[in-house]
């Protein structure tokens, strides 16, 4: 945005992320445990592990899409605390709450649409809050944080859980191949939707490298930030405290 006023490229990334995410909603587990061959499950054990919730917390899961983290979270806080799934689109919101109800969580799991660049709460809500494969959708990622910023709680914690640059040039080959080749025949033959995959990949290109990351998270202001790479960087989970 500039002054206000949201740019012609904006808008359409907008409708573009809207769009996709319309189109792979009820494929979207069964993609998820294809194109990673499983592995996600890992990489969001791993964020849970980071997470350290305890039962009482209130955490916000941005972009939370069907909920995988929320369930998770849900089991951790307990009837005392709150899990609050927010996401930008209708309907993966929906996938989500259907398959969440139908696991049983019900009391403590709120769904809320919203946008991870203006977040409808007011500030210091948070003790956690998650955005897993969710901020390289997000058209003002800087926007974004200093939103997450604000709803956090002092002491609270962000994890952002994210494709990111691989650490070696073997891997980096091997996983461009993949996601340029491989993902949108996939997505043709599993989801019958090759562009939606193709947008996928290129997004993943897209987004700021590890330390770029890192270092957007210190300008919005979070204190003693880092980050730990997964699958030879395939992935990362930057971390992130508000004091
Ligand atoms: N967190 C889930 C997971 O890890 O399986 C879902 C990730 S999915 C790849 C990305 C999600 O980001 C989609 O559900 C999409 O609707 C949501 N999203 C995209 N742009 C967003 C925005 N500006 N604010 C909030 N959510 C957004």
């Amino acid at each position: 945005t500039h002054f206000g006023y949201k740019t012609v490229e904006s808008e359409k990334k907008e409708e573009l992320v809207a769009d996709v995410f319309h189109s792979v909603a009820s494929k979207y587990d069964i993609m998820n445990d294809v194109m990673s061959f499983g592995v996600h499950r890992l990489w969001k054990r791993f964020t849970i592990e980071s997470a350290a919730a305890r039962p009482g917390m209130k955490i916000l899961d941005i972009a939370g899409g069907t909920g995988d983290l929320s369930a998770k979270f849900s089991q951790i806080v307990g009837d005392s605390g709150q899990v609050i799934l927010a996401d930008i689109n209708d309907s993966m919101l929906k996938v989500g709450r259907d398959k969440l109800r139908n696991q049983g969580f019900v009391s403590n799991i709120r769904y809320v649409q919203a946008n991870a660049e203006a977040l409808p709460f007011p500030d210091n809500q948070f003790d956690i809050i998650t955005i897993a494969f969710g901020l390289r959708n997000v058209t003002d990622k800087d926007a974004a944080l200093r939103s997450m910023l604000r709803v956090l709680k002092p002491g609270g914690k962000l994890l952002i859980l994210e494709f990111s640059k691989p650490t070696n040039e073997m891997m980096r080959k091997a996983y461009d191949f993949y996601s340029f080749k491989v993902i949108p025949k996939m997505g043709s033959m599993i989801a019958n939707d090759s562009g939606s995959y193709e947008y996928l990949s290129e997004s993943i290109r897209m987004h700021p490298d590890q330390d770029t990351l890192k270092q957007m998270m210190d300008e919005a202001g979070f204190d003693q930030t880092d980050y730990i790479n997964m699958t030879n960087g395939v992935v990362a989970l930057h971390r992130g405290y508000k004091f």
